[in-house]
């Protein structure tokens, strides 16, 4: 065969060395499939007891290196329900293999093992339980088919029992490890000071609400609200009064914001607001609420807080989380020196912008 032919095999198994691809269910299973494909040749190829079929193992190999293939060709694009499909065929392919490499006892029924074990990691606990069922009937099948082994209920017992375990043992890994990195995820796009989102967290939801905005046709408005002359309650009470006093502000505006809106922690006293499904004028109006809930609850505190708005909407404004920012920003900008304690909403043609509420 020309060496032309196995150049693009040969650079598709590489690329699925790849730690993106290697975390593929798909590209997972065709590695094992390989093994499999390897070792069942190795079985005839080695010095082997005369017991071992031949022409059938051969067969079984074959089997092995089509499902490589197909799984090599299709890669992380196999649907998950042809993947549960592949690993009960793989199953009784090692149902077949231990049958003709000369019945229990046998090694080759550890390539139930891999199959168990991979379902485990990948499936639901039911679903891996229902492969280790369909394997425990083809283990009782084969074992039947065979001549009688000193203690055949014993060895399908224990085979059976430790393979659950094995299995169990790999799902709670799993279990833990996915509830690690939830919490993991969740930490990094969490403010620590206020709970609220931070500003990576804030990104990704303005990112996929102003997907969302671009499919829909429907408007987007956000919020860039910044405490006024926030320095004097640090100077006047300190850091630590500081951070109490960040922590009340964002405790009060996420509990009135409107359901479905998203508040997060822009920057050191900057919040931000993805108001979905909202225009300038209504944003302008939300915004001017949260002025006032403000004004009401803080202004009495021994440094008043006041907080000043720019709002900037889609799709007037801009169509890209930057520019539709940067517009706030200007608006917050304007706000500010307008007197502080307002919210502005942003207008291309002139500034200083239209001041509301
Ligand atoms: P302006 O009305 O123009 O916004 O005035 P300002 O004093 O709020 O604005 P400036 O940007 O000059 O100062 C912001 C201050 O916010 C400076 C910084 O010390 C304080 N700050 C930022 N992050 C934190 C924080 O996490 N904790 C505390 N206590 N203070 C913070
Ligand atoms: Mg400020
Ligand atoms: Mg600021």
């Amino acid at each position: 065969m020309p060496l032309t032919f196995f150049h693009p095999v040969w650079t598709r198994l590489r690329h699925s060395l790849s730690p993106e691809r290697r975390a593929s269910p798909a590209v997972g299973l065709m590695w094992l499939f390989l093994a499999a494909t390897v070792l069942t040749l190795f079985e005839v190829l080695a010095p082997h007891d005369s017991s071992v079929e031949v022409p059938q193992v051969l067969a079984i190999s074959a089997a092995c290196a089509g499902i490589t293939a197909i799984l090599l060709a299709y890669g992380p694009r196999v649907p998950p329900r042809a993947i549960s499909s592949l690993v009960g065929l793989g199953g009784a392919l090692a149902t077949a293999e231990i049958h003709f490499t000369g019945g229990v006892p046998n090694a080759a029924s550890l390539f139930y093992l891999w199959g168990i074990l991979y379902a485990f990691y990948v499936f639901s606990r039911r679903e891996a339980l229902l492969q280790l069922v369909v394997v425990a009937a083809e283990y009782a099948f084969v074992i039947a088919l065979g001549p009688p082994p000193f203690s055949a209920v014993t060895h399908w017992i224990t085979t059976i029992a430790a393979m659950l375990g094995a299995g169990l043992f790999v799902g709670s890994l799993k279990t833990r490890l996915d509830g690690r990195i939830e919490r993991l995820t969740d930490d990094a796009r969490t403010d620590a000071l206020t709970g609220l989102l931070n500003r990576r967290g804030f990104d990704e939801v303005f990112a996929s609400e102003l997907h969302r905005a671009l499919h829909t046709g429907r408007p987007l408005s956000v919020l860039i609200g910044d405490l006024d002359r926030f320095k004097s309650v640090n100077d006047a009470q300190g850091h630590a009064a500081g951070d109490e006093a960040l922590r009340r502000f964002a405790k009060l505006i996420d509990q009135h914001r409107r359901a479905g809106d998203t508040i997060a922690r822009h920057g050191g006293e900057e919040f931000a607001v993805i108001l979905p499904d909202t225009d300038m004028a209504a944003a302008l109006v939300a915004a001017g609420r949260l002025r006032e809930v403000v004004e009401q609850a803080l202004a009495q505190d021994p440094v008043p807080l006041t907080v000043s708005f720019g709002v900037a909407s889609f799709p007037q404004h801009g169509t890209s989380p930057q520019v539709l920012l940067q517009r706030a920003d200007d608006a917050l900008y304007a706000a500010k020196t307008q007197g502080r304690n307002r919210v502005v909403g942003y207008q291309a043609a002139s500034l200083p912008q239209t001041a509301v509420a």
